[in-house]
């Protein structure tokens, strides 16, 4: 069946009417009332089969989720609120219309998850004999239960193994609050220090007793802008780490301190600590997971994974995102309803015609979070990691040019031929990597799978640079299902759909470029692999699918009244 495509920019009864074996769209009102005129004329001879798509979906479907996830009573569908909630059992229990298997060891098609939702205290003071702080200001408490502690403190320049200054091994830190750099005598790198690095420090420390670590702040990036990111409200994956909830972890400001630029060792002296309380709330979240078993004997033991984060920000009061007057919910329509109804629509076609390949559904929670729900996934995969050999994320902070979709890799797994000629088929251009300078490739759940090795690139909608045109929508209230191209967003699912489609029956694993930071991963994940070359199952498989397709229209027409 050749198909025509089609903008489809009203609904109406002749979007998809197929007529023989052409499909016929048209234009306008003048036509449509001619066809009917036709039509009626041949009334009597059943002349065109039921609509039926080349993707088993078609603009109805896309309106009905797109609309659904994206409307005002969703409420911008926040990690653990209601909206959310609502979002994920509307993504099952489609999975369960289109019949997607569940995976085993897992309740429906739910992969529960506990988070905690951290509110830092407002204020409070910490006083030493060296200086006093101001909770919330100069002084932010990141860990840690106890509002109110006296306890000894002691100053340890890095607190790190072979400090030249200080041997850990030789002060007693037990009972005691240990007060140190950030980092470490030769790293003061902000982000190391403040995670790795501090959770190594915390480590030792809980060890040797100590009752908490106080790290003092002297990194490159402004206080200001670091307490505005750390000293907000946090979402985080619960662990089960009760034991040491009153091990205080806190950061003091040295930037704009001088006496604490220049302490010296010398032996503890009392401290005292009093807050408001820092709130912790268990919230529960859940990414939603189907599979739809290959259809090769072989090949079926490898596993795409298609996914698409379905969270969004929620509404009311965001920080650098205020809401208006008129409108406070972050409808979250372009991110990422849009690459919800490209997962969901996707997960309709495939299931009329399964491909080669076993295919893995994943609506992820948490994004907006920090990549919390693809993470958790990837600690907890339902198949294993090594033959999960392929991430098709989709996600986007909008678009500017719906002549063309956006992939973040495009050149880095050997597919780019593959995703150019699916996107061409349905009349669309491709743009690899835009606004480098935001690292976006690294920026989204693919990169969860990313790096553990796995070839995993993002398709967002069209844009070419982070422009006026995307900041408009980005996160804002108005990214909402009004403000949307949808023959734009259904050529998107089309694109979508193919290039799930041409990856999954493909002989050839997709693989990292020689040299490519994830090269190392994906050597240790999958081990030595040999590159299996082009073959021409492709062309079996096309036949395949041309007689299938025959085999269902006969029973369609068959079924006609
Ligand atoms: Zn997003």
């Amino acid at each position: 069946m050749k198909i025509v495509y089609f903008r489809v920019s009203q609904r109406s009864l002749l979007d998809n009417i197929t007529f023989g074996t052409n499909m016929i769209y048209m234009k306008n009102r003048v036509q449509y009332l001619l066809f009917s005129l036709v039509v009626s004329t041949l009334a009597t001879t059943p002349v065109f089969s039921q609509a039926q798509s080349e993707f088993g979906y078609d603009m109805s479907d896309v309106r009905m989720h797109l609309q659904f996830l994206s409307s005002d009573e969703l409420q911008g569908r926040k990690t653990g609120e209601l909206g959310n909630h609502v979002a994920a059992r509307y993504i099952s229990e489609q999975f369960r219309r289109i019949g997607l298997a569940t995976a085993s060891g897992m309740e429906d098609y739910f992969q529960k998850i506990s988070f905690e939702k951290i509110k830092p205290p407002k204020g409070g003071s910490f006083i030493a004999e060296f200086g006093s702080y101001n909770v919330g200001q100069d002084f932010l408490v990141l860990d840690g239960t106890e509002k109110e502690s006296s306890v000894d403190i002691i100053f340890a320049n890095y607190a790190w193994p072979g400090d030249p200054k200080v041997d850990l091994d030789e002060i007693d830190v037990a009972g005691k609050w240990v007060l140190a750099h950030i980092g470490t005598p030769d790293n003061q790198d902000v982000q190391a220090s403040l995670t790795d690095y501090s959770h190594q420090k915390r480590e030792a420390l809980k060890e040797a007793g100590a009752k908490g670590l106080i790290e003092i702040y002297q990194g490159r990036i402004p206080w200001q802008l670091l307490k505005r990111f750390l000293n907000r409200e946090q979402i985080q994956v619960a662990f089960n780490d009760d034991d040491d909830s009153d091990f205080l972890y806190a950061l003091v400001d040295g930037t704009s301190h001088e006496e604490l630029r220049t302490l010296e060792q010398g032996p503890s002296s009392g401290a005292a600590l009093s807050h408001d309380g820092r709130g912790v709330e268990n919230i529960q979240s859940s990414n939603i997971i189907g599979l739809l078993p290959g259809t090769d004997p072989i090949l079926k033991n490898e596993y795409i994974v298609l996914s698409a984060h379905y969270d969004h920000v929620g509404a009311g009061v965001q920080e650098n995102n205020p809401k208006t007057l008129q409108d406070s919910i972050f409808n979250g329509a372009r991110d990422n309803a849009f690459g919800v109804t490209a997962l969901l629509t996707t997960a309709q076609s495939l299931a009329m015609e399964p491909l080669r390949r076993s295919v893995i559904f994943i609506a992820f929670t948490a994004e907006e979070d920090g990549l919390l729900g693809s993470e958790y996934y990837v600690q907890n995969p339902v198949i294993p990691l090594d033959k999960t050999i392929f991430n098709l994320n989709t996600d986007g902070a909008g678009y500017s040019d719906t002549s063309i979709i956006s992939v973040f890799g495009l050149q880095r797994l050997g597919i780019e031929e593959h995703i150019t000629k699916a996107c061409a088929s349905v009349g669309l251009g491709v743009f690899g990597d835009p606004a480098p300078e935001q690292n976006l490739f690294d920026r989204s759940d693919n990169v969860s799978f990313a790096k553990v090795g796995i070839p995993a690139p993002t398709i967002s909608p069209g844009f070419k640079e982070f422009d006026q045109v995307i900041m408009e929508h980005y996160h804002q209230p108005s990214d909402e299902a009004a403000s949307l191209d949808f023959d734009y967003l259904l050529r998107f699912c089309q694109a979508y759909s193919l290039i799930a489609r041409s990856i999954g029956d493909r002989s050839r694993r997709p693989r990292w470029t020689e040299g490519d930071k994830y090269e190392e991963a994906f050597n240790s994940l999958y081990g030595d692999l040999p590159d299996v070359p082009e073959m021409e199952p492709e062309e079996k498989v096309k036949k395949e699918r041309k007689k299938k397709k025959r085999e269902r229209k006969k029973r369609a027409s068959r079924s006609m009244p």
